[in-house]
């Protein structure tokens, strides 16, 4: 018997992450791994799904970064189609529900692992959950909305709708073009893409326009109609309704934690749970958590925010199980990096946004930019525009935002790499990035974004 016992409830990124970290530092005879999934896939990559649903990725398989039976060869006892219902803080034990047989029976623990993701979005209109009207959260999702296609009859004008313009809504909408279909993008927001500020929305919503995606802001959806056969027909905001033969929901998640808040673990503002560096939950020397059921420091801004996404997951997983597993690791914090794009249209974030600089009393300039990812004269050289944000009189960087093509996306890293150092932008001017015409301008976007901003914050005296 081992030593001890190490519970996971949750077997995706972060999970299993932290499972097979903690396995590989500490073998069966020192640390039993026991992991509970409820769903029917484990260690697969939900980020993907877009790219399945829109033809680039061949297979569901392909997804899948390690099967159930992977993890089971390297001693993790993975319980699949096992839902942990209830969590025991004093009795150190979870109660499980194997949803096959229906059996139910507690296990204890050492040592606990929470990660339990992020569900869904839904608000409880009428028609929600009609047929063909699907979420992309899962690759069981993913399955249903393909199945739901292959369905469809196949002539005349197919028309999709896309709930919500977030990334995963233009991830979407790109998708559902590529299978052929007309599509309409409603967003509550006044520009698709609320991670940036309305002005860089406003070109992705251009952008889209360009490609023939209709994207209509302001629409908050009221209601699903169904024909007689139960299937969607419409999708009806306050304004009018849209014809629609599928539906894809992309509306944001929530950290997935009635099972920790049932058991009276500490929650932030954005419903969350705490950890402190080590991703331990707050108060609790055996239980980590980490993933999109947590939330994370926001660096920049100083304090938490909840941020689902894959990379901070896996960098959880990776932290909680070298901790678990005795070496040592830490998560600091983010800037709040993420990219995206829909068709060939780029589009990245890190740090604050105008309105979050404003709502942590930051007073700042911004400065945007024009120019192209290679040299102008290269072939191919195409637009991209830049926005940067710097703290007023200190010229501190604060946010960058880019939007374009041709490389534009990974640029953002620099500016991720200025605000992690917390460097001015008058530093950033002075960086030494790599140029040859077929890669940037002589002076590279970030560069030049970056001038411009010196000059807003000299302008701007103090
Ligand atoms: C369409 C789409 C595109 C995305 N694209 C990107 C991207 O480009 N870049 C990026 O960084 N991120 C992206 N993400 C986000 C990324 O997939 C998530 O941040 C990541 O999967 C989070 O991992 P996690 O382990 O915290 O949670 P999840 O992946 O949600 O895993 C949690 C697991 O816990 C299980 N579970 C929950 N409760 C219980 C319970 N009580 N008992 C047993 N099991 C339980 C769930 O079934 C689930 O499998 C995308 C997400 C989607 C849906």
């Amino acid at each position: 018997m081992a030593a001890e016992r190490l519970v996971v409830i949750g077997g995706d990124a972060a999970g299993m992450s932290a499972a097979s970290q903690a396995r590989r530092l500490k073998g069966p005879d020192a640390l039993e791994i026991v992991a509970f999934e409820r769903g029917h896939f484990t260690s697969y990559s939900a980020c993907g799904i877009p790219y399945w649903v829109g033809g680039d990725v061949e297979a569901r398989d392909d997804l899948i970064a390690r099967t159930p039976e992977e993890h089971r060869e390297r001693d993790i006892d993975l319980r699949m189609r096992t839902e942990v219902t209830e969590l025991d803080v004093a009795g150190q034990r979870v109660k499980a529900l194997d949803r096959e047989s229906g059996e139910t029976y507690w296990t204890g623990f050492d040592k606990l692992v929470i990660a339990t993701g992020a569900r869904p979005v839904r608000p409880a209109l009428p028609g929600m959950d009609a047929a063909g009207v699907h979420g992309v959260q899962t690759l069981d999702d993913g399955q249903a909305l393909l199945d739901s296609l292959d369905a469809l009859r196949s002539e005349g004008p197919r028309r999709a709708v896309v709930v919500g313009a977030g990334y995963i809504g233009v991830e979407m909408a790109e998708a559902m073009l590529k299978r052929g279909f007309e599509v309409t993008v409603l967003n509550r927001g006044e520009q698709p893409m609320a991670t940036l500020d309305a002005d860089m929305g406003r070109l992705v919503h251009e952008a889209m326009d360009g490609l023939g995606i209709t994207t209509v802001n302001g629409a908050a959806v009221t209601k699903i109609l169904t024909g007689p056969d139960g299937r969607v027909t419409e999708v009806a905001t306050d304004a009018r309704t849209y014809p629609a033969d599928v539906v894809v929901l992309g509306i944001g998640v929530e950290p997935e934690t009635g099972l920790a808040r049932d058991a009276g673990l500490p929650v932030g503002p954005h419903g969350g749970l705490l950890t402190d560096l080590a991703m331990r939950v707050v108060g609790h020397d055996n239980i980590w958590a980490g993933g999109d059921c947590v939330e994370v420091l926001d660096l920049v801004a100083g304090r938490t925010r909840h941020i689902a996404l894959g990379t901070h997951a896996n960098k959880h997983g990776q932290v909680i199980g070298s901790n678990i597993g005795g070496g040592y690791g830490t998560f600091p914090g983010v800037v709040g990096t993420a990219v995206s794009k829909v068709c060939d249209l780029e589009i990245a974030r890190t740090g604050l946004r105008e309105k979050d600089a404003r709502a942590v009393g930051l007073r700042y300039v911004t400065a945007t930019i024009e120019s192209t990812g290679r040299a102008g004269y290269y072939p191919g050289a195409k637009p991209m525009t830049v926005k940067m944000i710097a703290e007023l009189r200190t010229g501190r960087l604060l946010g960058v935002q880019i939007v374009g093509r041709d490389g534009a996306a990974k640029r953002v890293d620099v500016a991720a790499v200025a605000l992690t150092a917390g460097m001015t932008v008058e530093q950033m001017t002075a960086l030494d990035l790599g140029y040859a015409p077929p890669f940037s301008p002589v002076w590279d976007p970030v560069l030049v974004a970056a001038r411009k901003t010196v000059a807003a914050v000299r302008g701007a005296g103090s």
